[in-house]
């Protein structure tokens, strides 16, 4: 295809950070081999989400020698989905990388996605075809979870996509207009539209440490995108609830009749406590379902910022954007460099 867009004049890094410690030194390094290729000049910014561990010192060394690096640092641990937000948040460059720091997303695919990003696409998605050394429990379940997005959530989901992408500038200035506290930046990014496409990469077990994903953080997260992007879990609600009522009716009929065919009514009270448990059940079921979505309307008009930031190296120290608006004069400065 035809080339209609030129480089980006600067191409910024994304990189979430947590406890992060021993695979730093080799992100940096392989960062640096691909920078020397890459047709414009880079920035990494590190977004530093509250690790226990040396990540802070080691990222500190590395932004002393190296003024490509930039470095936020977050109060506490505000987890992976804020830590990216706070990452584009901060990011300056005309197009932006989104990546993991543990080397599970190889870095090389940049350009691939340079290439069709100057094609004219403003998301370049990285798609797996292939998972290496993750566990089955791991790959079954996000499978499935694919499976279910797509099918009843946002048919525009790309399977097997994570957070990993390019994202030209319009479209980073679309995401700091989308403040949700909830969030989830795959189904947002295919959600904004633009012109979007796949390049295809096999996903690589971790360079080091271990996974900061337990299966709690897991079910949250793919809890929140269920619940963020539709309101099915309330209707599945409501069809419980009537298919509930509905046996209940034909129940009653059923009780009635035996009543006047055999006369041992009093036989029945098993199942009237059984009953009793299933509409109660249904309607507790009901009652969290739309607890849940409550909860979540208050947590969004709280309006609380997505992060705080504690310090900044190599570059200045900005108010956190509210929630509610982005005031003007930051929507205008965005896009040009400091
Ligand atoms: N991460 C983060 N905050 C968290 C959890 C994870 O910033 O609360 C970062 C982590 O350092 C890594 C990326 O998010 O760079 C992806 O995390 P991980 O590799 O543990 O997830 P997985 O690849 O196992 O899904
Ligand atoms: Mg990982």
């Amino acid at each position: 295809m035809q080339e209609v867009r030129a480089n980006p004049d600067l191409l910024s890094f994304v990189i979430p950070v947590y406890n992060e410690q021993e695979v730093l030194p080799l992100l940096y390094s392989r960062l640096c081999e691909i920078a020397d290729k890459l047709p414009c000049p880079v920035e990494w910014v590190f977004v530093n989400d509250g690790s226990s561990d040396r990540s802070w010192s080691i990222l500190a060394e590395l932004a002393a020698k190296d003024t490509r690096v930039k470095v936020v640092d977050l109060t506490r641990n505000f987890g992976h989905q804020a830590a990216l937000t706070a990452g584009l948040d901060y990011a300056r460059g005309e197009a932006v990388v989104v990546i993991d720091a543990d080397l599970q997303d190889p870095p090389e695919l940049v350009f691939d996605m340079l290439e069709r990003y100057r094609e004219g696409y403003d998301i370049v998605y990285a798609q797996r075809v292939k998972r290496h050394g993750e566990s089955w429990f791991k790959l079954i379940t996000a499978e499935l979870f694919y499976k279910i997005m797509k099918r009843y959530i946002h048919k525009d989901l790309p399977v097997n996509t994570g957070d990993f992408r390019l994202l030209s500038r319009a479209v980073v200035n679309a995401f700091a207009e989308m403040r949700e506290y909830h969030r989830f930046l795959r189904g947002m990014s295919a959600w904004m539209g633009y012109k979007q496409i796949g390049v295809s990469f096999e996903r690589q077990p971790r360079a080091a440490g271990h996974t900061k994903y337990t299966v709690r953080k897991m079910f949250r997260f793919a809890w929140d995108a269920i619940l963020s992007f539709s309101t099915l879990p309330l209707r599945v609600s409501i069809y419980f609830g009537l298919g509930v009522i509905v046996f209940g009716m034909l129940y009653s009929i059923y009780a009635v009749a035996r009543y006047f065919i055999y006369h041992d009514l009093v036989q029945g009270w098993a199942s009237l406590v059984v009953l009793q448990c299933v509409i109660g059940g249904t309607i507790l079921v009901c009652l969290g379902m739309i607890g849940e979505y409550i909860g979540r309307i208050y947590e969004e008009i709280k309006y609380r910022p997505l992060y705080m930031v504690y310090r900044t190296l190599n570059t200045s120290l900005m108010s956190v954007p509210p929630r509610s608006v982005i005031p003007e004069t930051r929507r205008r400065n965005r896009g040009t460099r400091d």
